[in-house]
């Protein structure tokens, strides 16, 4: 309660929400289907270490992260789950052997080096990788013609081990791309049996993230990676009142003001009000990852369950609101996203998604726990 009440802007994590997720999305699932959170970009901006630490509590089979050091983070702080690395730099290679983070391979060149670092490390073991296939994405991964010559190089180096094959799904939130995602479920699952046919030891494939699991499930293979749903957002709509928004960006009205016919807010206002009008300022602005674009009527927050407009560009540490006719007080509760105030809403006046909105709100905002 202190601590919450020390930092006005917070942005509250609740983790029984995220719990209750992950447990609806396994209702979904069958029961062998092994689950890889993912907890890159600081957990979907909730703060990695403590949704790892639940998400090991709760047992999930992996995690994965982007790049090594927000694996090594979570090594350093006892995390011990598997970790894969999707885009792990070259450079970070011995690391990532020294923390037991297990590296996506998805070019020669990765495979390469990485089996340099191996060899030249201590590791007695083979080493789990990941080999990612490109199935029509056209970002990371093995193209089709690849796969004779990677099947022969995997076999030639005995410090490996494939843990898995996957691939990525590019349009599963959207009706427009359905075709082209079944083709690539079995575009994968094609090169997933030419690898299979080739390599002696079984591996685990999986190719389907939040959308896919919800909406081809069929396709969930051995293990389904699990981004946005695990935070309780989804595009889907037959799943919203499913999953429940872990994230929520709470603040509190530093200060009320009522400004005269004529008067503007804020730095370099647009245009004078015409009426009398009640401002509420808040503490939360650009530098806390609000967006000048949502200033002047862009967005809206929510005070008294009432959704209010922003009035006047937003600052660096603060923001305005338009409250005429609202009953409210300095301290009093706002919620800028999230419990109530649907993500979407902010992403769609930014003409953005969920994803963009959560991570980028800043490291200076107080990650609570509940
Ligand atoms: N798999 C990969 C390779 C990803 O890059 C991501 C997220 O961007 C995910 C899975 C999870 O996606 P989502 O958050 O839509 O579940």
């Amino acid at each position: 309660f202190l601590q919450e009440k020390s930092h006005e802007t917070v942005l509250e994590i609740d983790l029984t929400k995220m719990v209750e997720n992950l447990n609806y999305i396994r209702t979904r699932l069958q029961s062998d289907t092994k689950i890889m959170a993912m907890v890159k970009a600081f957990a979907y901006g909730a703060g990695s270490y403590d949704v790892a630490q639940i998400l090991e509590y709760n047992r999930v089979d992996y995690l994965a992260v982007a790049y090594a050091d927000e694996g090594i983070s979570l090594r350093e702080d006892g995390i011990t789950l598997p970790i894969m690395v999707l885009n792990p730099e070259l450079s970070s290679y011995d690391a990532m052997i020294r923390y037991h983070l297990e590296p996506q391979l998805f070019s020669f060149r990765t495979l390469e080096y990485f089996t340099e670092a191996l060899q030249t490390s201590t590791e007695a073991r083979r080493y789990p990788i990941h080999i990612k296939i490109n199935t029509g994405m056209n970002r990371l991964g093995f193209d089709f013609a690849d796969l004779p010559k990677l099947a022969e190089r995997i076999l030639e180096i005995d410090v490996l081990e494939v843990k898995s094959v996957f691939s990525h799904l590019a349009g599963s939130d959207d009706q427009k791309f359905e075709a082209f995602t079944q083709q690539q479920i079995a575009d994968f699952t094609k090169a997933a049996d030419f690898l299979s046919d080739k390599l002696p030891n079984p591996f685990m494939r999986h190719i389907l993230n939040s959308s896919g699991i919800l909406r081809y499930p069929e396709a969930q293979m051995d293990m389904v990676r699990l981004g946005l749903a695990l935070y309780g957002i989804t595009t889907s709509l037959d799943f919203q009142g499913k999953l429940k928004p872990v994230s929520t960006l709470r603040t509190v009205i530093s200060q009320i003001r009522e400004i005269e016919p004529g008067e503007g807010v804020g730095y370099t206002p647009k245009m004078p009000v015409s009426e009398k009008t009640k401002i509420a300022v808040i503490p939360v602005g650009y530098a806390d990852g609000l967006p000048r674009l949502l200033g002047n009527g862009g967005g809206n927050v929510l005070i008294s369950n009432t959704a209010v407009p922003f009035i006047g560009n937003i600052c660096m540490d603060m923001s305005m609101v338009n409250v005429t006719g609202i009953d409210c007080e300095e301290g009093d509760e706002v919620e800028v996203f999230g419990e109530h105030l649907d993500i979407y809403e902010m992403a769609d006046h930014l003409q953005t998604i969920p994803y963009e909105v959560l991570t980028n709100i800043s490291q200076r905002v107080k990650r609570v726990f509940i």
